[in-house]
């Protein structure tokens, strides 16, 4: 952007003989925005781990999935749409698709239920929204973003987050609306860990230059009843800041809690000058240095993207204003 804004001076200057001075500065102050337009772009995860054993089949339905979230997200943007809207419908279409732990594809809880966790962020005035352990709320992300715009609050959990989604005519859903045989399978043979990862998280920023993060999950397979997340947790899962990065993140929750993750991967690149590869890198290692799994994706104020993980694979996906586009699952 600085190089744009660099050239755009000397166009200017160059062009100053032709034109009078006020034509000069409006032209000035609008031309960065026009700039800044050309540069929306929407990354996603849908979730770090391992993805080995897994059919073909499978593997191609993630990707298609990813790709459906793209496409949707992205047309918004195209559209002049805000980076909310692009977050939120982005999401939408991974809680509606099977193969990912969040919405439909929700893994179960020790006692073999289904609680879930969404989270949304908006750069410009730190607002945000969040609801926890929710069981009949078929798109928690649209309840999450209901919290942010249209209530005094940022967090609700349980039953009066589903309160909260019955007044506000969203789709409530039967807990046997998020059934599917395999997860709960999972759930009963893995007992004794809670390894299931698989949650989706976007970060978008429109024409306006307007950064939102979202992430929803069904947490951890196996989890204690009533356990929450880092998904939820505003600063921990989700982070965005005008002018300096929106971050989604995915892993062991817990350590994602304690070490405040997606805001100090921003805080990395607000007060350190980091870029968003290496506030990713520095987190995402001091994590794996604890023996914490997990993967973020970070998104600037300029398109920068990272996905950084370290785990062997995280499904992840971006497009951008320029033309670049990338949906992958293992490293290479
Ligand atoms: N972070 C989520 C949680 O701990 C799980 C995940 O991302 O896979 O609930």
């Amino acid at each position: 952007m600085t190089t744009q804004k660099n050239l755009l001076l000397i166009i200017l200057l160059t062009m100053k003989k032709y034109l009078n001075n006020f034509l000069l500065l409006n032209l000035f102050l609008l031309l960065p925005q026009a700039l800044q337009a050309s540069n929306y772009a929407l990354v996603i995860h849908g979730g770090a781990g391992w993805f080995s054993d897994m059919p073909d089949e499978q593997i191609k339905g993630i990707e298609e999935g990813l790709e459906d979230a793209l496409k949707t997200g992205y047309a918004i943007l195209e559209a002049g749409g805000s980076s909310t809207d692009a977050v939120v419908e982005a999401i939408v279409i991974l809680e509606d698709n099977e193969l990912f732990n969040a919405g439909k594809g929700a893994v179960y809880t020790s006692e073999f239920k289904q609680e879930l966790d969404a989270s949304i962020m908006h750069g410009l005035n730190n607002d945000a929204g969040a609801v926890a352990s929710v069981t009949n709320v078929k798109n928690p992300i649209r309840l999450a973003r209901y919290v942010m715009d249209n209530t005094e609050h940022v967090m609700f959990s349980s039953r009066g987050a589903e309160r909260v989604a019955k007044d506000a005519g969203l789709d409530i859903v039967y807990p046997s609306y998020f059934f599917q045989k395999d997860r709960l399978e999972d759930a009963k043979r893995i007992k004794k860990e809670n390894n299931k990862m698989g949650t989706v998280g976007v970060v978008a920023i429109d024409m306006e230059g307007n950064i939102s993060a979202g992430t929803s999950t069904g947490g951890m397979t196996n989890k204690m009843p009533g356990r929450i997340g880092d998904s939820p947790i505003i600063g921990a899962g989700t982070w965005a800041e005008n002018n300096i990065c929106g971050v989604s993140a995915t892993g062991h929750g817990e350590f994602f809690i304690r070490f405040n993750v997606a805001n100090e991967i921003c805080d990395l690149i607000k007060y350190q000058s980091k870029n968003v590869n290496e506030a990713a890198e520095i987190v995402i290692e001091k994590l794996r240095s604890i023996g914490a799994d997990g993967g973020v994706i970070v998104l600037d104020s300029e398109g920068n993207v990272a996905m950084t993980f370290n785990t062997p694979a995280m499904a992840r996906a971006y497009k951008n204003s320029k033309g670049e586009q990338l949906i992958k699952i293992y490293r290479d």
